[in-house]
């Protein structure tokens, strides 16, 4: 005997139905219905329902635990207890998570409720002197508050909001959806017509304001300081200073910061490097000039060492120099000057006395003795005199890390692009300022 009928009443069966009964019930009853009521929503909801009682009678298994047990059986555990509302443990038991059925992935079902309102994630750009030099920004933002006529209700005066007619103040309406040929699912939906909250405001209840949206638009002032040390693609977070919503705490304001290349210095974590040409007689003869100015302005003056030949591709490293550290106080990278030599060209050549500049110089190499038994001439063009590591670094990449064998040939820009999640954070940290 079936402790409850409710699952029998939708299909117009008897408790005492064969399972030939139910098919053909369920048949009759589908088509009749639709034929009745095409295009209608509540009786699109009504057929949602038929197709869940005829899940759960066709079915020996759960058509037994039903007729002893009623729909609290088949909640499963944490579902429907004893003594539960019928409606509502037929509801528990198409809210996911039953283990009688897989019933497939919908929308609706099992959604948490959100803790917090969403964030507002907004990209802002910044040079690389910003990001040395430190900065604060003020800009002017739209947010949604709490609407201050109706306090957030959405309602005018003490209007409270009906019952939603569609979903019956259920908040969500049924489904069905196909798992295979022969089998179908049922999940539960976001009633549309309340967006789930199973109530809604009468037209003429509406605040006026708000218009019922509970919020109205605010502009505001934000400042943010981007700080120095700070890295490409780091999150300043305003806590609470996003979108209000009713009865959660506003979302989060991020700006995310966005490093554009810079023309003259490339960044590996707190380290600086740049490029600087010195000419011929520098490199043999030393020089003591301001070789780079800084990215806040400062000229930096370098003297080479005494008596020393700089060569081709060599760097100073000037430790001190480079980015300051994030959060650390006077603590800052190097700076590493890596030095090209610039030769004289033809015009030169031409003023001076070759005679004299070839005593001067180192001698020329002779020639490979004893020679290999075939020799072949050559021949190039001046075209053919090329330079091969043309290409450079974005700043955002690590000079060290990869090696320099990528650089030589054709230089592909692309090889060097971070494969970091562009959502992470670099620093691990995150400033929170307080909007005040
Ligand atoms: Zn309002
Ligand atoms: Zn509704």
């Amino acid at each position: 005997m079936a402790v409850e009928t409710e699952l029998y009443d939708v299909l117009g069966l008897s408790p005492e139905a064969s399972d030939g009964d139910i098919k053909k019930a369920y048949r009759k009853k589908l088509i009749s219905h639709i034929a009745q009521n095409p295009n209608d929503p509540q009786a699109a909801q009504k057929f949602q329902e038929m197709a869940a009682a005829y899940e759960i009678l066709s079915d020996p298994n759960t058509r037994e635990i039903y007729d002893s047990h009623g729909m609290g059986g088949l909640a499963g555990p944490g579902g429907g207890g004893p003594g539960m509302d019928p409606a509502e443990a037929f509801a528990e038991f198409f809210s996911g998570g039953n283990t009688f059925f897989d019933f497939g992935s919908g929308a609706g079902p099992g959604v948490p409720r959100r803790q917090k309102g969403e964030d507002t994630v907004i990209p802002y750009d910044v040079t690389l002197e910003d990001l040395y030099n430190g900065k604060s920004v003020k800009m002017n933002m739209e947010k949604e508050i709490l609407c201050g006529t109706c306090k957030g209700s959405g309602a005018r005066g003490n209007a409270k909001p009906k019952q939603c007619a569609t979903c019956e103040g259920k908040g969500f309406s049924f489904v069905q959806t196909q798992i295979s040929s022969s089998r179908f699912g049922v999940t539960r939906a976001k009633c549309s017509d309340c967006d789930g909250a199973g109530e809604k405001l009468r037209e003429k209840d509406r605040c006026k304001k708000c218009k019922g949206e509970k919020t109205v638009k605010e502009k505001t002032r934000q400042e943010i300081f981007v700080e120095k040390g700070m890295n490409d693609r780091q999150r300043i977070v305003l806590a609470g200073a996003g979108d209000q919503e009713p009865g959660i705490p506003a979302g989060d304001v991020i700006f995310v910061l966005k490093a554009a290349t810079h023309d003259s210095f490339e960044r590996s974590g707190n380290d600086l490097l740049t490029r600087v040409t010195i000419t011929l007689s520098e490199a043999l003869l030393g020089f003591s000039r301001i070789l780079i100015t800084h990215l806040d302005g400062r000229g930096i003056h370098v003297s080479s060492p005494p008596g020393k030949v700089i060569k081709v591709g060599q760097t100073i490293v000037l430790r001190g120099e480079g980015m300051p550290v994030y959060k650390g106080q006077d603590q800052r990278g190097n700076l590493y000057i890596v030095i090209n030599i610039e030769m004289p060209d033809e015009q030169w050549l031409r003023s001076v006395d070759r005679k004299a500049v070839e005593q001067l110089l180192p001698p020329k190499k002779a020639e490979m003795d004893p020679p290999p038994a075939i020799i072949d001439e050559a021949p190039y063009e001046e075209s053919d005199i090329v330079e091969v590591r043309g290409s450079s670094f974005p700043a955002s990449s690590n000079f060290f890390d990869e090696g320099f064998s990528s650089q030589f040939g054709e230089g592909n820009e692309d090889d060097w692009e971070d494969d970091d999640d562009p959502y992470g954070n670099p620093m691990g940290a995150e400033p929170e300022c307080r909007p005040q």
